[in-house]
């Protein structure tokens, strides 16, 4: 059996083998101690103190579904080794093979509602794979990569291909990525890749795939095999080799690790961010895009949640889609007379893609049968709910599918009971033979009863009686008195002391259907099963449309939750380079805080004012004013009501931000070379229509390098035109608005009062060059010491800055001559020279306020 075992683990290395022995999977040596450890198992072993000693640890199987949720969220993958053949008949050892392969990207969790992708790319290259023709593909260099994916619990392979690799990344950072293939031979060129890009903490599974599986006519004939066609023309691939790289060797990965045909990977369709606003890998991660869904998310069924999801990372941005999308949620808002039903239906709407999912990847489960016979007893109710909304808004349309919901209606009994369905399933009147042999069950005393009573009354033995023992089965009793009234078909059985046992035909007939009623309920249901089953996945391409409508009504029925909410209104959607809001507020920290949230307006555009320098003290909300910009753009480009008091949204190509300072060590970048990067990254690809977030550029490095970035960096926004807020402490940018057109400033209000700082939140043109950091750090609970020693420095650093100043004749940052003149030379000016002499001689700590005023007065003279 160990020789069985290492043949099947040799073909699996990657994975931990569950191997079946009985009612256990069994892990054994390097498998054993890694599962062991993240199972919290107990680690046995075979052999102890033996040159074979081999550990090992077990699991029952019908316990294995969470076990195997537990390694797959470890990053490990799982394969799952069965017997193939009935041990009552094999000869020796019985035969087992590997059934299925579970990994990240192909795992179907029933846990979670989330989306769960497996990306796939397929860069041409040169060496043993496929190499593209220069002539077709993207590019002038003739490299192109394919990128595929498919959340496995839909039935539709997206693709697409594209001139750059960095460029299929950033599709990837858009989506819940679990699992990533490429082709093996490109295993250095893709980990590179992701080491460097902005990528964010994302625990991506990497699967290096064979090579051939990636080949452009293999993988074109895997896809024509698979869906039955001779061209991919339908598809509209035909002319793109490396998508259909991707999408054959994704769908080739898939059959392997399911061991099925799939048949519910149904359309492949072509990815197009053309319709989609970009927002940057750290836009996600900066605008805390999770913490938003989770504020937004109002959806009542898991196809619902993955679809407002999708919006969310995909928001559009041709202005007709976006206001269909609108009026659709406005359409639903009103009609409140059915929001009851439609809650009703959507919160017990099951989750049907991944049900057709499982079905497809062999899963025969009475479960997922139901829940699509469920999900579509519901679909005519759910039509006619829907229909006056249909007839104004086509998002609202549902399409029915009479003959297969018919058919399971018929078939399948809605009141199974869930943790033991077999013998079951099937619904009563659906199969003659079946309701007999239940009625054989479930009868089977009454039958008994009858028959005695029968008996009894045609040999008129009153003492007759039937029963049953495991030896004999059923039999008729007659006492010995009555032996003499015993009909003829009666057959001798056994013989007692005071009485005869026999059988009937009819009994010994009976007998053999009660007895065997079970396994033929059992073996007819499962036939039954399997016929819906290829039923249902014949219907593949409708159900998903139905679960697709359905995904569509619950996430616009969110978004119309979201709408009622007060303060929310529909943005005016425009095609014009313009952000224009009235009293716009940040979702998130509007519900989580605690104190009222004080609205801001903003006002964006091409000309006069497209780049904001917003100054202002620490924790006056600069940070959450300006990602609540973006963040309502988002909104508003997904079709949602937004929270303010009127907005025109210009349309935006792309969102990109450079918020906060954190580092990624385990990819080797320091906290500045992270700014730094997506500093580059935004500079490389914003186009005139984007809208920029800049949180702080240049505070991690010294204050002469980081300003100069900064001032830089705003130079070259002011000059692109392009929607832009700069949140900054270099107070010193406030210049720019003087010397350049488009640049407004903007700071954030506080009042100062007895020697306290009310933060009023509010955005007000102009600004400031006050940060009160030291009254936050006394805020936040730094040593009184430490304050009032940092209070000493700034006086003394301030005096001596305006000093300098003022020697100089110029303001801190006048530009001469192109060039920035932070501090003049000192050092040449006899004046200055005694100033910098008496300024450092004075001993500020002993220093009485009259002493001090004083000082000042001499001070003053000197340079009068
Ligand atoms: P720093 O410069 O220190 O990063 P900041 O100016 O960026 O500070 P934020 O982080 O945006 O300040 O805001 C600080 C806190 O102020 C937030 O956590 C929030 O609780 C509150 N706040 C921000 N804006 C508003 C607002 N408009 N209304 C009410 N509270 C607000």
């Amino acid at each position: 059996m160990l020789r069985q075992y290492e043949q099947i683990k040799a073909k699996h290395k990657d994975c931990i083998l569950f191997f079946r022995l009985g009612d256990f999977y069994e892990m054994f040596f390097e498998d054993a101690r890694v599962a062991s450890k993240l199972l919290d198992l107990v680690l046995t072993s075979r052999g102890k103190g033996t040159a074979n000693h081999i550990p090992m640890c077990g699991i029952p199987f019908h316990a294995a579904d969470n076990y195997i949720t537990k390694l797959i969220k470890a990053g490990q993958k799982v394969a799952i080794c069965e017997q193939v053949e009935d041990p009552a008949t094999a000869q020796g050892i019985v035969k087992r093979d590997v059934i299925r392969t579970i990994t990240s990207g192909t795992y179907l969790d029933e846990t979670s509602s989330d989306a769960r992708y497996l990306f796939c790319l397929s860069p041409n290259f040169a060496g043993n794979g496929p190499r593209l023709p220069a002539s077709i593909v993207a590019g002038a260099t003739g490299h192109a990569t394919g990128i595929s994916f498919i959340d496995l619990s839909s039935g539709t392979i997206q693709t697409n291909q594209y001139d750059s690799l960095q460029r299929a990344v950033e599709i990837l950072s858009r989506l819940p990525v679990y699992e990533c293939i490429y082709p093996i031979s490109h295993e250095h060129k893709i980990k590179a890749l992701f080491k460097n890009s902005s990528l964010k903490a994302k625990n991506i599974v990497f699967s290096p795939h064979e090579d051939w599986c990636f080949n452009p006519d293999i993988a074109q004939k895997t896809l024509c095999e698979h869906f039955s066609l001779l061209n991919l023309n339908g598809f509209g691939i035909q002319d793109m080799p490396a998508a259909i790289s991707g999408a054959g060797a994704l769908l080739e990965y898939l059959r392997q690790m399911n061991k099925q045909p799939l048949r519910h990977i149904d359309k492949i369709s072509i990815y197009s961010d053309e319709e989609y606003a970009y927002i940057s890998p750290a836009a996600t991660y900066g605008l805390e895009l999770e913490t938003l869904f989770k504020t937004i998310n109002h959806t009542l069924s898991g196809l619902g949640k993955r679809k407002l999801h999708y919006w969310m990372y995909h928001p559009l941005k041709t202005p007709s889609d976006i206001l269909q999308r609108q009026a659709a949620v406005t359409v639903l808002k009103n009609a409140t007379d059915i929001h009851p039903q439609l809650k009703n239906l959507l919160k017990s709407f099951p989750d049907i893609e991944k049900s057709i999912s499982k079905l497809s990847c062999g899963y025969t489960h009475a479960k997922d049968i139901l829940a699509i016979r469920n999900a579509l007893s519901v679909l005519p109710e759910m039509k006619a709910a829907t229909q006056p909304l249909s007839e104004k808004n086509r998002l609202f349309e549902i399409t029915d599918i009479p003959e297969l919901r018919e058919l399971l209606e018929k078939a399948i009994n809605p009141d199974m009971p869930l943790a033991k369905s077999e013998g079951k399933v099937i619904k009563k009147g659906f199969h003659p033979e079946l309701d007999g042999l239940r009625d054989v069950q479930e009868n089977g005393r009454e039958w008994l009863r009858n028959f005695q009573a029968e008996e009894i009354k045609r040999t008129g033995i009153n003492s007759l009686k039937v029963g049953f023992n495991k030896v004999f089965g059923y039999y008729i009793e007659v006492t010995r008195t009555n032996l003499k009234s015993v009909p003829e078909n009666f057959i001798r059985k056994q013989t007692l002391v005071n009485a005869e046992r026999f059988i009937t035909q009819e009994l010994k007939e009976y007998e053999e259907k009660i007895l065997t009623a079970q396994d033929k309920i059992f073996a007819i249901e499962n036939t039954i099963l399997l016929g819906l089953q290829q039923k249902i996945l014949n219907q593949s391409r409708p159900l998903h449309h139905f679960a697709e409508s359905v995904a569509t009504l619950d996430a616009i029925f969110s978004l119309a939750a979201l709408a009622q909410l007060p303060g929310y209104v529909a943005p005016q959607i425009s095609d014009e380079p313009v952000l224009n809001i009235q009293d716009g507020r940040h979702p998130v920290v509007e519900k989580t805080s605690t104190d009222p949230f004080v609205p801001n307006d903003t006002f964006l555009d091409c000309d006069e004012n497209h780049l904001v320098i917003l100054t202002g003290p620490n924790m006056a909300g600069k940070s959450t004013y300006i990602r609540q910009i973006a963040i309502l753009v988002i909104l508003a480009q997904m079709g949602s009501y937004i929270p303010a008091a009127c907005a025109n949204i210009g349309v935006v190509d792309k969102i990109f931000t450079r918020i906060g300072a954190h580092d990624d060590i385990t990819k080797g970048q320091s906290t500045f070379m992270v700014e730094m990067t997506e500093t580059a990254d935004i500079l490389n690809n914003m186009t005139d229509r984007s809208l920029i977030i800049l949180d702080e550029i240049g505070r991690g490095t010294s204050t002469y390098d980081g300003l100069s970035l900064a001032w830089a960096l705003a130079e070259h926004l002011q000059k692109a035109k392009t929607r832009s807020l700069f949140a900054t402490h270099f107070h010193e940018l406030t210049a720019l608005a003087e010397e350049h057109s488009g640049v407004k400033n903007y700071n954030v209000a506080v009042k100062e009062w007895q020697d306290e700082i009310i933060f009023l939140h509010k955005i007000v043109p102009g600004g400031t060059d006050d940060s009160y950091g030291i009254y936050v750090a006394k805020l936040a609970g730094v040593p009184k010491n430490i304050i009032a020693r940092a209070k000493t420095i700034l006086t003394q650093l301030e005096l001596q800055s305006n000093l300098k100043e003022k020697l100089t004749g110029q303001g801190a940052l006048a530009q001469k001559e192109g060039q920035l003149s932070l501090f003049a030379d000192v050092s040449s000016d006899p004046v200055a020279e005694a100033l910098r002499a008496k300024v450092e001689n004075i001993d500020v700590n002993n220093l009485t306020p009259l002493e001090a005023l004083n000082k000042i007065q001499e001070l003053k003279r000197m340079i009068e």
